[in-house]
């Protein structure tokens, strides 16, 4: 769910109307029974009475294995705020308002514990009033929850990786197990929906001229092949289309034009038709500077109005430029590490981190980025997205040598993993202007692989025995099978 931007909570004032992370106050026959709900149900106290096997304490590695995995307690403090990340610390007044609850503690026993402000589950007042239940509300305000968000829907179902005690259970070799519980497999069996988008994005075509698709059978005559050609318009040939025999549309962008028309497919050739109802959005693939005009070509479809035809877009102050790249030069949309700078944004707000160095690692190695280390420092962060949890969990162990020296471990992994990426090419991350590494990574790739079964297990066929298997196997196939067989290995083989 995607809010008005009036209805969103922009500021502490809103978020504390509809959020607290404190014991209400039991003045009145509301508030007392609000602070039960809070006391059953909204308090995070697992932790609270020593207990080193709560589940919310295992997990990590040996040195930090003392700390609440989720943050528990948190600190006092007096206001809400609202973090640059876009996340919110709440407001948790050291009010001397407690609840007391019972726990297990060291060893297992029950023991009671006092909690405080520190350990209270941020929730609606509202909410938990009517359905008298745990229910975590928090605002989910930056730009990184549409990310976030969307990375979830299309992950897929849970996995979770199994480990039975039994060397001779069957089920063991199965490492990785699907599980889908009771409400998501009905959920599923009956074809419900799991998402929806609104309002519909539309795909924009970007092709350079003559690049388009056409779609043919072999049968086709000549003639019908022609006519084929003749129809096969995209997207963007009907909107030069539409501008050069309209004057309406000439104030959009390309892809503004989907949020004013629509694109009606029913008659052939396809064509722009103005918008009676509804909306949408219009979005071009994200086109990389490595893929040359294509790239010029969507930059200028995003600045340039009133175009009519390919030729408009390269022309400037009356000039027919050969390329859009020069279109772009004379335009002077290529200054600065602009176009890069363009890039990741609109890149890390979709593309994961590990794609994300690749991208830059090719941009340095390929192209001529003015200031590899301003680029760096702007998106590092996103750079790394998905390294600082290896660190967190201990599934990576950084190595030794950091001691005394001042050093921060995700922005030396993340450095490291640039630089691995670089020296394909014989380059190294000094050579860009990018700060030197601390440390030694070069071990992590074996303990990440060591430490990995799956990893493990693929590295470790025996290659003999896996070979007469495949021979004993091959005999038992029928005439069938074995054309079929011989097909797709020679069509591998062959690729
Ligand atoms: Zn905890």
């Amino acid at each position: 769910m995607f809010l008005k931007t009036d209805n969103q909570f922009l500021t502490t004032a809103n978020i504390d109307q509809l959020i607290s992370a404190e014991i209400p106050s039991d003045e009145d026959t509301i508030g007392q029974e609000l602070c039960g709900i809070v006391q059953s149900t909204l308090v995070h106290s697992h932790c609270a009475g020593g207990n080193h096997q709560a589940p919310c304490m295992q997990g990590l590695n040996l040195l930090t294995a003392t700390v609440c995995r989720t943050g528990y307690p948190r600190q006092f403090q007096e206001e809400t705020t609202i973090h640059k990340d876009g996340y919110t610390s709440y407001r948790r007044r050291d009010s001397g308002q407690t609840v007391t609850v019972t726990v297990r503690g060291s060893g297992g026993r029950q023991v009671m514990t006092v909690i405080d402000n520190r350990r209270v589950v941020p929730y609606s007042p509202y909410l938990s009033l009517r359905y008298k239940a745990h229910i975590n509300v928090e605002v989910c305000g930056s730009i990184k929850a549409v990310k976030y968000i969307h990375q979830y829907i299309y992950k897929g179902g849970d996995c979770a990786t199994l480990m039975l005690d039994s060397e001779h259970d069957e089920i063991k070799r199965y490492l990785h197990g699907h599980y889908i519980g009771p409400t998501e497999a009905v959920w599923q069996l009956l074809e419900f929906s799991t998402h929806q988008e609104q309002p519909p994005v539309m795909h924009l075509a970007l092709y350079l001229p003559g690049e388009q698709p056409v779609y043919f059978s072999e049968q086709e005559s000549p003639e019908a092949l022609q006519q084929q050609m003749d129809n096969s318009v995209t997207t963007l040939l009907a909107y030069f289309k539409y501008n050069s025999e309209h004057l309406d549309g000439r104030e959009y962008l390309y892809h503004e034009f989907p949020v004013h028309y629509v694109y009606y497919t029913k008659e052939k050739p396809a064509r722009w038709k103005s918008r009676q109802q509804g909306r949408s959005i219009g979005r071009m693939d994200l086109v990389n500077p490595f893929m040359g005009e294509g790239y010029y070509l969507r930059l200028l479809l995003t600045v340039v109005r009133c175009t009519q035809s390919l030729d408009y877009l390269r022309t400037v102050d009356g000039v027919v430029h050969a390329t859009f790249k020069a279109a772009c030069v004379a335009l002077r949309l290529l200054e600065d590490d602009g176009e890069w700078v363009a890039l990741f944004n609109a890149g890390r707000e979709f593309m994961t981190g590990r794609a994300l160095r690749q991208l830059f690692a090719l941009a340095l190695q390929h192209t001529t980025i003015t200031n590899p280390l301003f680029i760096w420092q702007g998106f590092g962060e996103s750079f790394r997205d998905d390294l600082q949890r290896l660190l967190v969990t201990g599934s990576v162990i950084p190595p030794a040598g950091g001691e005394g020296r001042e050093v921060v471990l995700h922005l030396d992994y993340g450095l490291y993993h640039i630089q691995k990426l670089l020296s394909e090419y014989g380059r190294s991350v000094v050579e860009f202007g990018l700060p030197q590494l601390v440390l030694d990574w070069q071990e992590e790739g074996a303990v990440g692989v060591r430490g990995n079964g799956v990893m493990e297990e693929e590295l470790s066929y025996d290659l003999e025995r896996e070979r007469e298997l495949a021979d004993s196997m091959r005999r038992q196939l029928n005439e069938e099978q074995v054309s079929c067989f011989n097909d797709i290995v020679a069509a591998v083989e062959h690729e």
